[in-house]
């Protein structure tokens, strides 16, 4: 469908309309909306061009070892060993096609983390706006925007109120753009064209409306291809460190080779035996698989915490969560589950219950002081009550919520603490439908965080006008100039009294709202068309108008048991939980005792309120911070002050945060995390981390999980090196006392390859270790590898060349041919590996403490190794291929002896260091909180 593609600019409101047959107010329907989504396909933007599979296999070879391991094959076919050439070649190939392999895994792992943030639109379809995914988005669809959504499609605005896109990702023009809907003259450039508003960018403020002009491939992102914030890389902090770290190594080994070589023939030795010796250290010492190694475990970590309903959008996180020392979070819908239903209700002096829960509008009103009177046990009717009544009118008409029933069950659409208001309401028999006909909404204000209240104006039945206004108590109170009393009459507001009820209520962790009128001066008069003098509804405007307070309502949210645990781990783990909400700071503590909160080291709770934030010194902050655990009426712009003043003593932060303006917060903590569900597309823009289910418990899961990954990558380290050592050192203690080799290059390429592929990797499916949140957070300075662990390494490479050097030579002086010799140090080399690989499973205990079968590819791995070794010992044609021969149980048992003597010798030097390091420390922090 070309419809005067690109210029849409130049057209005035109505051509679009009619240029794209569709309707203002009725948007498409839901049939011609399919057809189109049939004929054009869905709104999906080209996929970044990533590299072709053929490229990517190519570039397996690009890689230092892989360059060692030609030349190696080049010299030996020099040499005529053709069979050695073409195992090697044979080993590059099959090296490159695991590569390959392991390679497409972890980027498919992170490309469906994509799908798993679906991005959603809301459409006008048949008259009603609803929300769709962003895919089924077609032209001509008239799609609604509000503060905090991503723009779905290309559009031509139609109307707008106060709208204002960041169109960064497209024009790179970071200060976001005010919108209008008016016809621009034809040579208006992109960035100024401001009737238009372009797929991907995202609304910071107001609201407005815009007819789809082109989708996918078709809009102005999708021309210039790029997919903006998806292009995942596989790189990260660590991976770039680990890949300069192993080509220093790689670099260093073959100077050492080269010079090996070199002295070699200079001290008069073969050159055949001093080529083969040279190719044999450099193949063993170069630990080829660890940055692959870094990668997978990365990429299982991130497919994990998947799993766990926390989907990482920035692959460095997964190595920062684990060392996550404070959690910032939002109360409402993270540690509650934002169900609210309205249980109290104060208006006229009277203070009314009212039962049921959930939004079916099933329950009754009770007056509180009648609480037991049988009299009322069916409720009341509110008509006796005119504040309550006006109160429970007023929740319904300053609302932009919706209840929906589907099969006798209540969903809502919209914003919980609203669609209480309406369920309340219903009780009382004032249904949302009826009374939004009576009273036509005109105009509004909507709720938004910093203003803390919402206003509405609408047309009375009898004519004229009124407005409600709902908000944060105090914000209300400020504003108020008087209240009903009992009989519905005008009355002094008592601040006192309504305090007093607010405190009450929050202190039973209710969330309080008051109910107000307005009545405007001059009042906006409306024309029979139903059009005010009034452009607009604004603070201003307000300020000088009469309000009268109706009454307060106050919900219930009942906090979310796992959150409840996953608190307490937290604490546990050494992890503050610091709540950040804009509630009010009563509702807040009780909350925050609901989930065991306490000051740090077990002090007692502190609150501190944004006023009190924002009048704290500069240079007291960050103390003041660090003793706070609750921040009650705090605006998302001082959530940025938080992150940074945490950061400042040393934490490392994660903070929770959903609407737009907590993106600053978001981006500069440690790990931003944002709400999947009732989150905007701006603060899932700006995060490293989504939770797919708004829940706290999830952030726990991944700081387990970013735990459980940093564990086990030391732990494959740990593994991984002593093979290249060893084998590195029985190499050089051969050409230093120049005596035959006890392992050949293709024995070693062998080694190299089995203990990697049947043993190491199954480290990566290593559970976590039990005590995993028993520990404190580990220390962004701590490295992967840690002193005592290069000391095992050492010790552990030790063991194999005493026992391969030793085994070969008593094999030659037993009058075993050299072949045999060499096949007993490689089952030397397998066996020790073997038992160490147990040793690595847990690196402070023994593997018995991390579950004796709870890796079940432990055994997989070790059964796998021992069929293979067993081929290579027996097999004839492995003999030709490997040069290896078969040998007696004797010698297989003095190699299994070896074995046992490096797992004894690792077991030891565990418990050494157990007794030694000084206690309570490393690693367990069991019932303290401190951690740092
Ligand atoms: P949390 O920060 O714990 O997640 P929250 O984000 O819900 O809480 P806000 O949305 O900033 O906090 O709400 C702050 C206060 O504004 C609430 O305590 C309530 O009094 C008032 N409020 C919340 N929602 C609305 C609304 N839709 N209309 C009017 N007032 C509201």
């Amino acid at each position: 469908m070309n419809r005067g593609s690109g210029n849409h600019h130049v057209l005035p409101e109505h051509e679009v309309f009619l240029l794209f047959e569709t309707d203002r107010e009725h948007g498409l329907d839901a049939d011609e909306a399919r057809r189109r989504l049939h004929q054009i396909g869905p709104n999906v933007l080209p996929r970044l061009s990533r590299r072709g599979p053929l490229v990517r296999l190519l570039l397996q070879f690009h890689h230092p070892l892989i360059y060692v391991l030609l030349a190696a094959a080049a010299a030996t076919t020099a040499i005529g060993e053709l069979v050695d050439a073409s195992v090697i070649l044979a080993v590059v190939v099959l090296n490159a096609g695991i590569g390959y392999l392991q390679e497409s895994r972890a980027e498919r792992a992170l490309d469906a983390l994509v799908a798993m943030v679906q991005t959603e639109a809301t459409v006008v379809r048949n008259g009603s706006k609803v929300r769709i995914p962003s895919e089924e988005v077609v032209p001509g669809d008239v799609v609604v925007l509000e503060t905090g959504d991503k723009v779905p499609a290309d559009l031509r605005l139609f109307a707008v109120q106060e709208l204002q896109i960041d169109e960064s990702a497209l024009t790179g023009e970071s200060v976001p753009v005010a919108k209008q809907s008016l016809k621009l003259p034809a040579d208006t450039v992109l960035g100024d064209r401001a009737n238009m508003a372009y797929s991907t960018s995202l609304v910071s403020r107001g609201h407005g409306r815009g007819v789809v002009v082109a989708t996918g491939a078709d809009t102005e992102i999708g021309t210039i291809h790029r997919l903006v914030g998806e292009a995942k890389t596989l790189q990260t902090p660590l991976t770039r460190k680990i890949g300069r770290f192993s080509r220093i190594l790689t670099v260093a080994i073959l100077v050492l080779a080269a010079l090996t070589f070199l002295l070699g023939l200079a001290r008069g030795e073969d050159a055949g035996y001093m080529l083969t010796a040279a190719v044999a250290l450099a193949v063993g010492a170069i630990p080829e698989g660890l940055p692959a190694v870094v990668t997978i475990t990365l990429a299982i970590g991130v497919a994990r915490m998947a799993k766990r309903q926390a989907i990482i959008r920035k692959l460095p996180a997964v190595e920062t969560l684990g060392s996550t020392t404070v959690i910032g979070t939002d109360k409402t819908g993270t540690l509650t589950s934002n169900e609210m239903t309205v249980t109290t209700v104060v208006a006229g002096d009277e203070t009314f219950t009212i039962t049921g829960t959930g939004y079916a509008p099933e329950g009754t009103i009770r007056l509180e002081s009648a609480h037991t009177s049988a009299a009322h046990a069916d409720g009341l009717s509110p008509d006796r009550f005119p504040a309550l009544r006006e109160c429970l009118l007023a929740g319904v008409l300053c609302n932009d919520s919706h209840l929906s029933e589907h099969d006798g069950r209540w969903g809502i659409t919209g914003d919980p603490t609203e669609a209480a208001m309406i369920t309340a309401a219903a009780k009382a028999g004032l249904r949302q439908a009826e009374v939004n006909d009576e009273y036509p909404r005109l105009e509004s204000l909507p709720f938004d965080s910093d203003r803390g209240y919402m206003v509405t104006l609408h047309r009375k039945p009898g004519g004229g006008t009124v407005a409600y206004l709902k908000g944060a108590v105090e914000r209300v109170l400020a504003m108020a100039n008087q209240e009903l009393d009992a009989d519905g009459q005008p009355a002094p507001v008592d601040h006192g009294a309504v305090h007093a009820h607010t405190d009450r209520m929050a202190s039973v962790a209710l969330r309080v709202l008051a109910v107000a009128r307005v009545d405007l001066a001059p009042p906006p008069s409306v024309d029979h068309t139903g059009v005010t003098t009034l452009t607009e509804l604004s603070d201003e405007l307000l300020a000088g108008a009469k309000v009268t307070v109706l009454g307060l309502q106050a919900m219930y949210d009942p906090p979310r048991q796992d959150a409840i645990d996953a608190v307490g781990t937290c604490l546990h783990a050494g992890i503050e939980v610091k709540m950040i909400t804009g509630d009010h700071a009563v509702t807040a503590r009780a909350i925050a005792e609901q989930f065991g909160l306490s000051g740090p080291a077990g002090q007692a709770l502190e609150i501190m309120t944004g006023r009190e934030l924002s009048a704290c010194p500069v240079d007291e902050l960050p103390e003041a911070i660090e003793r706070t655990t609750v921040f009650a009426r705090v605006s998302p712009e001082q959530k940025l002050r938080l992150v940074e003043s945490m950061q400042a003593r040393g934490h490392v932060v994660a903070m929770t945060g959903d609407g737009v303006n907590d993106a600053p917060a978001l981006r500069r903590a440690d790990i931003g995390v944002a709400m999947g569900v009732g989150g905007t597309e701006v603060a899932k823009e700006a995060a490293d981390m989504v939770l797919t289910n708004d829940d706290f418990a999830s952030i726990e899961a991944a700081v387990e999980e970013g735990r459980g990954v940093f564990d086990n990558l030391r732990k494959f380290i740990t593994f991984t090196l002593p093979t290249s050592m060893g084998q590195g050192l029985v190499v050089l203690a051969a050409i230093l006392f120049a005596t035959q080799l006890p392992i050949l290059p293709v024995q070693i390429l062998w080694v190299n390859m089995i203990t990697a592929v049947a043993l190491g990797l199954v480290l990566a499916f290593e559970p976590l270790e039990k005590d995993i949140m028993d520990r404190a957070p580990i220390p962004p300075s701590r490295p992967l590898l840690t002193a005592a662990l290069m000391g095992r390494i050492g010790l552990v490479s030790i063991v194999m060349l005493i026992g391969a050097f030793w085994l070969f030579h008593l094999e030659l002086d037993r009058g075993a041919s050299i072949e045999e010799a060499r096949t007993v140090a490689v089952n030397v080399f397998m066996l020790v590996q073997a038992a160490y690989l147990l040793s690595c499973r847990s690196l402070e205990r023994s593997f018995v403490h991390a579950g004796v079968f709870s890796n079940p590819w432990v055994g997989v791995g070790i059964s796998a190794m021992l069929l293979l070794q067993i081929a290579f010992t027996y097999a004839p044609w492995m003999n030709s291929l490997f040069h290896s021969a078969p040998v007696d149980a004797g010698s297989w048992l003095r190699a299994l002896g070896v074995a046992v003597a490096a797992y004894g010798v690792v077991g030891a030097e565990k418990a050494i260091r157990r007794r030694l390091s000084s206690r309570p420390g490393y690693p367990a922090v069991k019932g303290s909180h401190a951690g740092h």
